[in-house]
């Protein structure tokens, strides 16, 4: 395993590098993560040979252009095994896709008195758009609890669930707590009800593949800088039939079949959603992170990223004074804690000056921090290309940071 995990950080140029006079050890993947030598090469060639705007194709390089960027869209329908690739909407990223469902979806199907069910856990942006959505509409938006371990209380869910509930938004994976929800589960008893779901894949798709089929998502949502791609892309999946229903996001050039005074009319999809000049490059990019990953073993590399957090959880107990918060027995791996005594961001400064990446603060689960009635956590967000020594390093670093602050 080690030769492999070896190979990999081989491809990761800004993982073989010194930070503070000392090797980088990488362990904000949850906030972003590192790029492969084949990604940023997708980009340089881009700009170097092809670069044009797409679909005004007069010319050869907008041919170009517009070809890698089609591929794009079929590499990523592959990665999500969605049944078209027109179901594959480019948008900023997972913020966007969530803004985009509830500003079309939302405003075209919610209704006063409706209810629109989101989890205690959720990031800010598969919050606010909701509630943005409610107080134009006179719906209601309500909080799935969540348990101390940082599980989702299902049973308060199925008591929550009614005709009223048109709409459950729900994280696949938690970016504060690491905790993986039965989406499967959620999405049968939503269905049973009426309700559509969408899914907030945006901590997911990098630990494992997602089949958006077998889920029965209506919608499914993530960002392409959590997956080894650029920033400024993203996607939204949506079933076709939903998405031929909703009206348009934005205006624009793209997303018209015919326009004049007296009236326009809507291009058909996915371009529908997708006004203006498109993040091309950025599209482009994305699939040459998801080909990378499809030349990995994605099974094998999920089970050592687990080995990971398992020995994280030891290091944890062995050095004491350690309080975790998320503790739920599905999580991916993601170790979020507080330092007994010290605030987050001390230890995340004196981390860093160790050459140590992690995140600190409410991780824009502010929620969900408020329930644990603490202002935030240190995170340690693992990715396959971490190691066992980093994992090391990170608890040899807190002892040195005990020592500072305590
Ligand atoms: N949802 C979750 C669970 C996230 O972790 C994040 C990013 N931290 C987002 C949504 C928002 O993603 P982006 O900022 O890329 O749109």
């Amino acid at each position: 395993m080690t030769q492999a995990i070896n190979e990999i950080r081989a491809q990761f140029p800004a993982l073989n590098q010194d930070v503070n006079g000392k090797p980088l050890v990488y362990l904000d993947n949850g906030a972003t993560t590192q790029k492969p030598q084949s990604v940023i090469d997708a980009l340089s060639d881009y700009y170097r040979l092809n670069n044009s705007n797409v679909h005004r194709g007069a010319h050869t390089l907008s041919d170009r252009a517009t070809q890698h960027f089609e591929d794009a869209r079929k590499t990523l329908q592959a990665f999500l095994n969605a049944k078209k690739a027109e179901e594959v909407v480019w948008t900023r990223g997972t913020t966007e896709s969530i803004n985009l469902v509830a500003a079309t979806w939302g405003r075209q199907n919610i209704q006063a008195g409706d209810e629109i069910l989101v989890t205690g856990m959720e990031h800010h942006s598969n919050i606010v758009p909701w509630q943005m959505l409610c107080q134009q509409t006179g719906a209601t938006l309500r909080p799935i609890p969540v348990k101390d371990t940082g599980e989702l209380d299902m049973e308060a869910f199925a008591s929550m669930l009614s005709d009223k509930v048109k709409f459950v938004s729900v994280v696949h994976v938690s970016n504060a707590l690491g905790t993986i929800n039965p989406v499967e589960d959620i999405i049968k008893m939503a269905h049973e009800v009426g309700a559509k779901v969408l899914v907030d894949g945006a901590q997911a798709v990098s630990h494992w593949n997602v089949d958006v089929q077998a889920l029965d998502a209506d919608f499914y949502a993530f960002s392409g800088h959590k997956l080894f791609g650029p920033t400024g892309i993203g996607v939204l999946y949506g079933k076709e039939e939903l998405l031929n229903a909703m009206p348009p996001y934005q205006g624009g050039g793209e997303m018209i079949e015919h326009c004049s005074f007296d009236g326009t009319t809507y291009n058909v999809l996915p371009y529908k959603f997708e006004a203006g000049t498109p993040n091309i490059a950025g599209a482009i990019g994305l699939a040459a992170a998801v080909n990378y990953l499809n030349g990995l073993d994605r099974v094998v590399l999920e089970q050592h990223e687990n080995a990971l957090l398992v020995r994280a959880n030891e290091l944890a107990d062995q050095i004491g004074g350690i309080r975790k918060v998320g503790t739920a027995p599905k999580k991916a791996s993601v170790f979020s804690f507080l330092l007994d005594g010290a605030h987050p961001a001390d230890v995340g400064t004196l981390l860093d000056q160790q050459g140590i990446a992690v995140r600190t603060g409410h991780h824009c689960a502010m929620p969900v921090m408020n329930q644990f009635k603490i202002p935030g956590t240190v995170r340690a967000s693992f990715s396959f290309y971490n190691t066992m020594d980093d994992v090391e390093r990170l608890f040899a670093g807190l002892e040195k940071a005990k020592m500072f602050l305590l």
